[in-house]
């Protein structure tokens, strides 16, 4: 199929190859191949054609094909909604007059549904009063067009649908992009707290509702300042994301990282108590101290403290994330008070 390009591919932006210039060309490129992806995917342009008249679905369905568009097709309002539900349209023709459901009670249920993507609708009928375009228009057609149809007309109005729904996806693409980054610490590639503070709250709701445990262990790198002190800040951010992958390694699927702050990490661990959560970090903490971190010919000892909280029980209607936050952070204290690279566990409960 052929795809609009709505913006320019790496190697057309202009302008001098300054580092920033190479690293919007890196973005820009990878973000056209996440959009091209998509397009890739979907073989043709996909049309529901809805019509009652068999007759009439079988002329409009032969032209469509000829015009490239892949054309699947239902008899009334009910029935394209079921083909939405269960398929993957850009486009719909519909009729207005048709048993059981008509187009502009289609048009309105599908504007109010949550459609994977935009659908661009042309609402195709004999009446062509202006009352009827505005009725048409008003329940969420995006063009109106009457019988008998012209045919350059129609494959004509047909690219314009193309290019909204372009336009659509490559604004969803843009905005999932946006929060993806919103939510995610750039040097370790985890959560940032942004996220911590917005989800473990809802994490701690769910457990309480439904009577489920949860644990959270804070761990903090040790002596990290020596560290950016002594190597530079390169090599501590390099630590930084080596410990990161030491903690996605031996963690399940299930639980997730976020950087708190500076060399301070919170991992959530959903259906786990505390008993459980204090072994996850005592293995997470022999494991970190006994790997060596090496970058080019420097080889470090790196340990961590690590605070535990959660309860023995399941998680009570009234828990809050400052309660069990602050006792992670009391852990955190305790550990490096008493030597650091150990484990701490506050119990709620
Ligand atoms: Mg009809």
């Amino acid at each position: 199929m052929r795809c609009t390009r709505l913006y320019l591919r790496s190697d057309q932006l202009d302008g001098p190859k300054s580092a920033g210039s190479v690293l919007y060309a890196k973005q820009r490129s990878r973000y056209d191949a996440n959009c091209m992806t998509e397009f890739a995917n979907c073989p043709a342009w996909r049309i529901l054609l809805v019509d009652d008249e068999p007759t009439q679905r079988l002329i409009m369905a032969r032209l469509l094909k000829r015009a490239g568009y892949e054309v699947d097709t239902a008899s009334n309002g009910k029935e394209a909604l079921a083909k939405i539900e269960a398929g993957d349209f850009q486009l719909m023709i519909t009729d207005w007059e048709m048993p059981e459901m008509d187009g502009i009670a289609l048009c309105n249920a599908l504007r109010a549904s949550q459609t994977k993507g935009y659908i661009y609708t042309i609402l195709l009928t004999a009446r062509d009063a202006v009352e009827h375009v505005v009725t048409g228009l008003q329940a969420g057609a995006d063009d109106y067009l009457t019988k008998p149809v012209i045919e350059p007309e129609l494959i004509a109005r047909l690219s314009t649908g193309k290019r909204i729904v372009t336009l659509e996806r490559s604004l969803r693409h843009a905005n999932e992009e946006n929060r993806r980054l919103s939510i995610t610490d750039p040097l370790t590639g985890v959560y940032n707290r942004r996220y911590l503070m917005e989800q473990l709250p809802r994490e701690i709701d769910r457990a309480a509702r439904y009577g489920r445990s949860l644990s959270v262990i804070m761990c903090d790198v040790d002596h990290f300042k020596k560290i950016n002190d002594t190597y530079g800040h390169l090599v501590g951010d390099e630590v930084l994301k080596w410990f990161v992958a030491q903690l996605q390694a031996n963690i399940r699927t299930c639980d997730w990282i976020a950087r708190y702050g500076g060399e301070e990490f919170v991992i959530v661990l959903p259906e786990t108590n505390v008993e459980n959560a204090a072994k996850a970090a005592e293995h997470l903490r022999e494991h970190v101290s006994k790997t060596i971190f090496e970058s080019g010919e420097l080889r470090l000892e790196v340990t961590a403290s690590f605070g535990v909280s959660g309860r023995n029980g399941n998680v009570p209607l009234n828990a809050t994330l400052d309660a069990l936050i602050a006792k992670c952070d009391a852990g955190i204290y305790a550990s490096k008070a008493a030597g650091r690279n150990r484990v701490t566990v506050e119990a709620l409960d």
